[in-house]
């Protein structure tokens, strides 16, 4: 059971070895990857496995990407598998040539993950479309009973997707007087009921699940089934109660009696123009569910205006990454940990900035996850180190002394089989030390993959640099889980420092927290500390290192540079 779907096959063709690994890298998840060196050796594989896309470099010896092209069309076992030439930028019009002679779509390098990625899958979605329209041309010539089957998924025996779209527009296109509503719904983790259960229980969810929304739907709207456990509806908006709706849904799922939590999240799209076409509807309901898929307190969200800007903001940052990052738009702040019984600052933290044009700041909060997604936030956090890098070369030559800096690595960096060498590198170009660098990691990247982040966290130490745990408290890890871990510093979830005010528990947790880390000999840095009372709270619990908008918000290089030289002055430093 659970058997996976089997992968298709990608065929990346490049006479550059990088190259193919590049391409390989975004796609292995998703694809079985095979890879040629030259055309001859795409076509002998071409010959001998069936293979789905082709990534073809266009600029090769032996045999060129133009000829391959070309003896792929004249053979008809490979002529329709699409191909997607590749070009670098400087190749004139090449990808024109490619594309005449039958290419589906060309990409230039360097690559950008993004734009690779929806390039290959609109062609494989035109692709699908493709046979989905034969499939139907095919379908409609058949006799009556047949039509029926098409028009109703066999399994569930509502509309499938297709109807469900005819159905919907016809009847929100004749009842233009009313307002209507697409419902887009989905099971969290469905996948998870076909792997524990047998996979007639999952069928047994998706029968009632469409039963129950044909019967909401009957005679004011349409219900049909997407695919896989996701589901649409249309219904006149002034019928619609969405708390009504999965509370029935429930309901009928929980007379099922499977021992399993089966929740169906959804999203809303009131409709403003009947005239849309309906999969964009869907699209948009769908945008709106991805708002709470997952969330326990909140089952549903109906899509409006913020969420269009913030999807649209969305892409405008994975479309600008790349070259904000070369056009100079990024860079770094530093914030001062204080030691408090020291007098001086101990330490600094590096957080990176955005400023996409002369006004126009974007918060971390709103690019990093994305980055964290598409993998760009190993690109920006080298950035980040090298500019910190940079920053201590030029204190020491200031000041004859550093501070040492903190950056955030993000997780994915530590998959990255080189990343000592790279630090290494950068200390020896830079003529830094390792102990002027601390690495934040924060708790949850340790829970997700454990080994891999203890590893890489291990190597580094042992090569000097410091590990800091970051936001500990925010994610699941037990206090005794630390002892096994190779951190040197725990910087304190600023959550529990705004608690304490209020929360005599998030006091107590504080304490022992604090207490925990002196007997394990680690350093403990709470951060967001803001007020006069925080501080002396921290003090009576033998709290040294603060960092928090009290001593100082973080700051621009220069300005910090003006600090450290305040403070050496004073003698402090
Ligand atoms: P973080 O690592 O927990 O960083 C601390 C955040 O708290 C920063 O927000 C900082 O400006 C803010 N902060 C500092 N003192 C106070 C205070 O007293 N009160 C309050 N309310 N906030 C305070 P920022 O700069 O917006 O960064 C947000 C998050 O973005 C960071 O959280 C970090 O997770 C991520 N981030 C920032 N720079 C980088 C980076 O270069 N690489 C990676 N991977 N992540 C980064
Ligand atoms: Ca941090
Ligand atoms: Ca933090």
């Amino acid at each position: 059971m659970g058997n996976a779907k089997k992968k298709s096959v990608m065929l990346i063709v490049d006479d550059v070895e990088i190259n193919r690994v590049i391409l390989a890298q975004f796609f292995k998840s998703d694809y079985e990857i095979l890879e040629a060196e030259n055309g001859e050796q795409a076509l002998s594989i071409l010959t001998e496995r069936k293979i789905d896309i082709v990534m073809l470099d266009i600029i090769m010896p032996v045999m060129n990407g133009f000829e391959l092209l070309s003896r792929m069309k004249q053979d008809e076992r490979m002529s329709s598998i699409p191909v997607i030439a590749t070009t670098a930028k400087s190749e004139g019009d090449s990808e024109v040539r490619a594309m005449e002679m039958g290419a589906a779509d060309f990409i230039t390098k360097p690559y950008n993950p993004t734009i690779v990625r929806i390039r290959v899958r609109n062609v494989m979605a035109r692709l699908e479309n493709e046979w989905r329209k034969v499939e139907q041309e095919a379908q409609s010539q058949q006799i009556v009973e047949m039509r029926r089957m098409i028009e109703l998924d066999s399994l569930t025996g509502i509309y499938n997707r297709d109807n469900f779209y005819r159905k919907s527009s016809q009847i929100m296109q004749s009842n233009s007087d009313m307002q209507y509503a697409i419902v887009y719904l989905d099971i969290s983790f469905f996948k998870v009921i076909n792997d524990l259960f047998h996979m007639e229980t999952g069928n047994l969810v998706l029968r009632t699940a469409a039963a129950y929304f044909k019967h909401v739907a009957e005679g004011i709207g349409v219900a049909g089934r997407m695919e896989a456990d996701h589901f649409g509806m249309c219904l006149p908006m002034d019928t619609l109660n969405m708390d009504e709706l999965i509370a029935g849904l429930d309901n009928a799922i929980q007379s099922l009696s499977i021992q399993h939590n089966i929740l169906f999240y959804a999203g809303v799209y009131p409709v403003s123009n009947a005239f849309l076409p309906v999969d964009q509807m869907i699209d948009r309901a769908h945008m709106a569910l991805n708002t709470v898929k997952g969330k326990y307190q909140r089952r549903y969200a109906i899509y409006d205006e913020k969420m269009r800007e913030m999807i649209l903001e969305e892409q405008m940052i994975l479309r600008e990454m790349e070259y904000a990052l070369d056009e100079g738009q990024f860079s770094i702040n530093v914030q001062p940990i204080y030691g408090v019984q020291e007098k001086c600052d101990m330490g600094a933290e590096a957080l990176v900035r955005w400023y996409h044009n002369e006004q126009n700041y974007i918060s971390p909060g709103r690019f990093i996850p994305l980055f964290e997604r598409n993998g760009f936030i190993v690109k920006l956090d080298r950035f980040v180190l090298e500019e910190c890098c940079k920053l201590l070369a030029k204190e020491k030559e200031k000041f004859g002394k550093v501070v040492p800096i903190s950056v955030n690595f993000s997780r994915l960096n530590f998959y990255d089989e080189t990343l000592l060498d790279y630090f290494k590198d950068l200390m020896s170009r830079y003529g830094l030390e390792a102990w002027m660098i601390n690495i934040e990691v924060t708790e949850v990247s340790y829970t997700d993959n454990p080994l891999q982040i203890i590893d890489a966290t291990q190597k580094l130490r042992e090569a000097g640099f410091k590990v800091i745990m970051d936001d500990f408290g925010s994610g699941y890890s037990s206090l005794s889980m630390l002892r096994n871990l190779p951190v040197d510093i725990l910087k304190i979830d600023m959550r529990f420092i705004q608690d304490v005010a209020t929360s005599f528990r998030a006091a107590a947790i504080m304490k022992n927290i604090v207490q925990l880390a002196k007997d394990l000999e680690m350093e403990v840095v709470i951060e967001g500390v803001e007020t006069k009372e925080q501080l002396e709270f921290l003090e009576e619990i033998g709290c040294d290192l603060i960092q928090g908008y009290y001593f100082s918000k973080p700051l621009m290089t220069d300005d910090y540079l003006d600090r450290i030289e305040r403070e050496k002055s004073e003698g402090a430093l």
